[in-house]
């Protein structure tokens, strides 16, 4: 399996990173994306993914949240970090309107900056959206003809939002929201409408520890090694065999990322 959205420049895995790589592999997760989601995330994710090269790959980008503090050199500082055979997509980039930790406005320019650099170095774009799927759509859209390849990541949103994104031709990065008995029921519906083709999986450790992992783990700290659980459970809900999943989603997360 490959896990392709994990935070690990996250200080919760300060500690034990090697460890925690090390737990993934024993779990069949052979290679994790590191997700950059600010310029400093984004050095240290590049790093990780230089110094743990036959596991790691990485993503550099600047996360909704953080766009208020972006500055004109980042785009450059970006690039850079881009010439990385280890880096692999421009991300997480996008809009989050649910918690409007940066204004709108800026948001959007972030994001539209980090549309350009993916074009300008054909590498797919790692998006994040939350509460802002008409807007998010609207920007894609104008880019449609050149877009290249995009991946919702962590999708939470509804139907609509689901089948726009899938028109405009982005794959669908599933967590372990799915697993949530209460505010995940309406993704369990919809997964089972997402093409097989365009599903990848992902733990966005350390957050959205699976619910039903049993025996629950001591630590709420979410981890690569936990990834079967989440597609053991899309598998089901797909009425698909874990092991027929699990080659589809690797095979799709190889083709996808060129690796
Ligand atoms: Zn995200």
């Amino acid at each position: 399996m490959i896990d392709i959205g994990i935070n690990f420049t996250d200080k919760a895995f300060g500690k034990d990173l090697s460890e925690c790589i090390s737990a993934a592999h024993a779990a069949d997760v052979t290679k994790m994306i590191v997700t950059g989601t600010n310029i400093d995330s984004s050095q240290r994710a590049a790093q990780l993914s230089e110094s743990h090269s036959d596991s790691l790959f990485s993503t550099v980008g600047v996360h909704p949240h953080h766009a208020k503090d972006w500055r004109p050199n980042d785009y450059e500082t970006l690039k850079n970090l881009a010439k990385s055979d280890k880096v692999i997509a421009i991300g997480e980039a996008g809009l989050d309107f649910n918690r409007n930790f940066s204004p709108r406005n800026q948001q959007e320019a972030v994001f539209q900056f980090q549309i350009h650099l993916a074009i300008e170095l054909n590498l797919p774009l790692f998006l994040h959206e939350r509460d802002a799927h008409k807007r998010q759509r609207m920007i894609l859209q104008e880019y449609s003809n050149d877009l290249p390849k995009t991946v919702i990541h962590c999708f939470t949103g509804d139907k609509t939002a689901l089948f726009n994104y899938l028109d405009l031709g982005c794959h669908i990065g599933i967590t372990g929201w799915v697993c949530d008995e209460r505010r995940g029921k309406e993704l369990q519906t919809l997964v089972k409408q997402i093409p097989k083709d365009r599903l990848m999986i992902e733990t966005d450790g350390p957050y959205l520890l699976p619910r039903n992992i049993k025996p629950k783990p001591k630590s709420r700290r979410n981890e690569p090694k936990y990834l079967f659980h989440i597609a053991n459970t899309i598998a089901q809900l797909r009425g698909e065999t874990t092991e027929a999943f699990i080659l589809q989603t690797t095979n799709n997360t190889k083709q996808f990322f060129s690796i």
